[in-house]
């Protein structure tokens, strides 16, 4: 049951609401709803509701399972990464490599992908591989890597934690947890990334449903950590010409049912380096509010996943267009725009455009 209060509700509103639920055994979790208020969400439904209360706005007995992260409970989330704003309007573009291979080679990445319009910096330090034999990342040295990157150039840092027993140490150093695909339903995971502040960037697992997905997030929330990013990154196929098949059929189904901010990860979503400009086209064309991109200044020579990374030239690409992209279908999904007379972007203003860092 869902319990919309105004921000003027007393607080004898807020506490007889927590009361009655508790004497039934129903666990309340609060959590802000965007407008100032509050939205009470309780794994049951009181009814009777306690008598007497004020500042009330709205009570939804039936609702999504996933009750935190529904878009019944508030209107589209904001999540703050550093000072990065993820589903504030402007998409938002994370890059970085696969792997964190050394401090000098991250500091120089870190500024290339900002020159090339990134805001926020990604390298996995803790890597899933599905190798034993392959490398499995620097680890904590990786994290310090990270750290001295955000010091040169200002980018806040995201990068994966694989393990409850990490997230104390991957905290230490990181703006955002990044929870894995492989790792989606690691219920203790989300839980322990849950009891944090930290925002957590949630990649979908490869088989996962929409709604599973959601309950994962909701995991994270019910534990007290409202701050999720979802990321699409590729469901398996049945084609082998992919390794992956970026699903961006979810990113406005997500939208029509959650009102967190759900970005695209065009390089595991392909698979191939040669797919993922236009697939990060394509992932802010369906609405996402940002992208992640695997990027190496020699990409055959990354230490992992180079097959599917690109270039900085190719990065500032996807930052130039998908800028363009962005504005022309801005108001789309407006009742009022439907009439409007679009202006496109022309070819010449593109070229002609310096690079503009798009969530500033
Ligand atoms: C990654 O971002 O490098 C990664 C391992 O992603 P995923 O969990 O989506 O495979
Ligand atoms: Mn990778």
């Amino acid at each position: 049951m869902l319990i919309s209060i105004s921000p003027e509700a007393p607080e004898s509103t807020r506490a007889a609401i927590f009361l009655a639920a508790a004497e039934r055994g129903f666990r309340t979790q609060a959590m802000g709803n965007g407008r100032g208020g509050e939205v009470l969400a309780i794994a049951g439904t009181l009814a009777p509701l306690p008598g007497d209360l004020s500042g009330i706005e709205s009570i939804l007995p039936i609702h999504k399972p996933y009750m935190l992260a529904c878009r019944e409970a508030r209107s589209s989330s904001i999540v703050d990464v550093g000072g990065v704003m993820i589903g504030g309007g402007s998409p938002v573009i994370m890059a970085g490599p696969c792997s964190i291979e050394s401090r000098e080679s991250l500091v120089d990445l870190a500024r290339s992908v900002r020159t090339a319009g990134a805001n926020i910096l990604r390298g996995g330090a803790f890597k899933p591989r599905s190798s034993p034999y392959s490398f499995q990342g620097l680890g904590i040295e990786g994290l310090r890597h990270l750290a001295e990157a955000r010091e040169a150039t200002g980018l806040p840092v995201v990068t994966e934690v694989m393990e409850p027993e990490q997230v104390d140490v991957v905290t230490m150093y990181a703006d955002m947890l990044q929870i894995g695909s492989r790792n989606m339903a690691n219920f203790p995971l989300l839980k322990r990334v849950g009891q944090c502040t930290t925002p957590v960037l949630l990649k979908r697992g490869f088989s996962a449903t929409l709604e599973e997905f959601l309950m994962s997030a909701e995991y994270v929330m019910a534990s007290g950590n409202p701050n999720v990013v979802l990321c699409e990154r590729g469901i398996r196929g049945f084609d082998a010409a992919f390794r992956f098949n970026l699903d961006l059929n979810i990113v406005p189904a997500i939208k029509e049912v959650s009102h967190l901010p759900v970005i695209v990860d065009p390089s595991h979503g392909t698979g191939r380096r040669s797919l993922v400009k236009r697939m990060a086209m394509a992932g802010l064309a369906s609405g996402a509010d940002g992208l992640m991109v695997e990027v190496h200044p020699i990409p055959e020579q990354a230490l992992s996943d180079g097959y599917q990374t690109i270039t900085p030239d190719e990065l500032a690409q996807i930052h130039r267009y998908g800028l363009a992209i962005h504005e022309a279908l801005a108001g789309m999904d407006d009742a009022d725009d439907a009439q409007s007379d679009i202006q496109m972007p022309t070819i010449a203003s593109l070229r002609d455009e310096a690079p503009v860092a798009l969530s500033a």
